[in-house]
């Protein structure tokens, strides 16, 4: 059974003057491969090698890099993990030199339990990694989903989300934050805290789709 591990807790604070202060939630999954997703800011090296080791992996141990889209905060210490089969930067797929790209609405399968899928709307490359693991004693889908969701209370407050995506795609993302929320029972949004999805969540979800009706 896969561990989902989160390192670090994504935040996002407005400064004013269009400054922001953030950092990406940053994950590791521990299971038959071992994959971390979003690897922060390059200022952050030496505490993500450091949040690893109490964990007893080193960066050599990671099979797989998954940056949820390519924006900074989420891929500063991709080169730490050169001994990873590939790198996924979005849809990108990269392996040193050689590149290739995710079909959109295709969903890869990266080993028993954990899946990647293109979901996008905050970027035209986002994808979500779904892991099954245990919350407690029960089996769950835990969804990470980089900054499709920035956190659980864009839910309740859209504008949240809409302001930091790109413009043309907000009907796009909203219909792909519905369906992650149709398959997940949590979500590790790109700048927040885990939440559990509920019936309440979902239903808001579908709400808003016809908002754009
Ligand atoms: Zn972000």
């Amino acid at each position: 059974m896969n561990e989902v591990i989160i390192l670090f807790e994504g935040y996002s604070n407005d400064l004013g003057n269009g400054k922001l202060d953030a950092n990406c939630s940053c994950t590791l999954i521990k299971g038959l491969k071992n994959v971390i997703v979003d690897t922060m800011t390059a200022w952050d090296r030496q505490k993500l090698i450091d949040a690893l080791k109490s964990h007893h992996i080193s960066p050599e141990d990671i099979n797989y890099v998954i940056c949820t889209h390519s924006h900074a905060d989420h891929i500063g210490n991709n080169n730490l993990f050169t001994n990873a089969d590939q790198h996924f930067i979005g849809s990108c797929i990269q392996n040193r030199t050689i590149f290739h790209e995710l079909i959109q609405n295709q969903t890869v399968v990266l080993c028993d339990g954990i899946a990647i899928s293109t979901t996008p709307g905050h970027t035209y490359d986002d994808i979500t990694v779904q892991v099954d693991s245990k919350v407690g004693d029960k089996k769950v889908r835990i969804a990470i989903t980089g900054d499709l969701f920035e956190k659980e209370l864009d839910i309740f407050n859209p504008l949240i989300w809409k302001k930091l995506g790109r413009p043309e795609l907000v009907k796009t993302q909203a219909k792909n934050r519905l369906t992650v929320v149709t398959w997940a029972d949590y979500i590790v949004p790109g700048h927040g805290a885990m939440f559990k999805v509920t019936d309440q969540i979902r239903k808001l979800l579908f709400d808003q789709i016809n908002e754009f009706q």
